[in-house]
């Protein structure tokens, strides 16, 4: 049986955060095992209130839950998609870095550690450096897998470029889901799962949809049943987000799961991402409609700054660089989003096809 705690908080300031995350602490970090890599979702350079990163207030309840746990030998590390080239400059305007100084945490590169393979992912081995990960997800939609909770936070722990080759190697999101859910098994032993859902964020996540209060801390020691927890909790089927459907496909027991819900209930309505919103169609209307449904970024040469950061990530080269002029051949482009997602100017906007707008609401 898999256990996963479910509590209300509606502020970061809440100081009775720390009454509920040390005891998680004591019970799930053996002695031993007192090494721990923090690893927030700290996907591009964005301020704490547009909750595109995990939140560096609920860092620092975690940080000092650690150090009333007896716990100071503290590192972090993310790989910020095709941000992760300029690390200092996303973490001190995510406000992490100010939190790691403050709180004499070593802040570590996962670029920096010879990548392993895992199948065929490459994985950083900063992770085989460490006894304990903390995984520490935001709560956001995500235009290719629906949520991206702590499975899918796992996925910063592939390196720069090699998330790239992921995308291309897995256009197809539920092979892509079903890589992470598999990684994030491998790794399950040594790792503990407490995700930030006080803001999270609905609409066009990951980086581009709205704050919302979702007033949730989850803990658990298995990332998928915190997952699945967190998505039933929603009010969401569970197959909606894309690495649930993976861990079950897989054989994962839904239905093996504790949950304490501490009087928790969520009665707001999550607004899914428009991208998405293909998946979610009866299979005849995608089968029918195969060619005629898409959804395809176009950039606003406007808004665009030459930054090249989604030229440079594109794993299907659908991007060209014409004397910075950067544009987006739709007949290459793949619908993985990689390019909406981190742009930090909204330079990016999606086309939808009319079928696709008859259909996804
Ligand atoms: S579209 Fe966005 S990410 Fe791409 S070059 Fe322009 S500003 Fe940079
Ligand atoms: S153009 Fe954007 S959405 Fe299309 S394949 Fe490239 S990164 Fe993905």
């Amino acid at each position: 049986m898999k256990h996963v705690k479910l509590f209300e908080f509606n502020s970061y300031n809440d100081s009775a955060i720390n009454n509920v995350i040390v005891p998680f602490l004591k019970a799930n970090i053996r002695d031993g095992k007192k090494k721990v890599l923090l690893k927030p979702n700290i996907l591009l350079a964005a301020a704490p209130d547009r909750a595109v990163t995990t939140h560096p207030m609920f860092l620092e309840k975690i940080i000092h839950s650690l150090k009333k746990s007896g716990i100071d030998d503290l590192f972090l590390a993310d790989s910020p998609g095709a941000h992760y080239v300029e690390y200092e400059r996303v973490l001190r305007i995510t406000g992490i870095a100010e939190i790691c100084i403050k709180n004499n945490v070593n802040i570590l590169k996962v670029e920096k550690y010879k990548p392993k393979i895992f199948g065929d992912m490459y994985i950083s081995s900063i992770i085989d450096d460490m006894d304990t990960l903390i995984n520490i997800p935001k709560l956001k939609t995500h235009s290719l897998m629906g949520l991206t909770l702590g499975v899918k936070n796992l996925f910063g722990l592939v390196p720069g470029t090699h998330k790239v080759q992921m995308h291309k190697n897995y256009p197809n999101n539920n092979k892509l889901a079903l890589k992470l859910y598999d990684f994030s098994k491998s790794i399950e032993h040594k790792t503990i799962n407490i995700l930030d859902g006080i803001i999270g964020m609905d609409g066009e996540g990951p980086s581009r949809g709205r704050p919302i209060n979702t007033s949730l801390i989850a803990l658990s020691d298995n990332a998928t049943a915190m997952d699945i927890a967190v998505t039933k909790m929603l009010n969401l089927p569970v197959t909606f987000c894309k690495t649930n459907s993976a861990a079950m496909d897989s054989g994962f027991d839904e239905d093996n799961i504790r949950v304490e819900m501490n009087n928790f209930t969520f009665k707001r309505k999550i607004k899914k991402p428009l991208s998405y919103g293909v998946n979610l169609l009866p299979s005849f209307i995608r089968q029918t409609f195969a060619n005629m449904i898409y959804i395809k970024p176009e950039i606003d040469q406007q808004k665009c700054t030459q930054c090249k950061h989604c030229y440079r990530i594109c794993p299907a080269k659908a991007i060209s660089n014409n004397n910075n002029i950067l544009k987006i051949d739709k007949n290459i482009c793949f619908e993985c989003f990689c390019c909406y997602e981190i742009c930090e100017y909204s330079a990016i906007k999606l086309n939808r096809s009319l079928i696709h707008r008859v259909f996804v609401k």
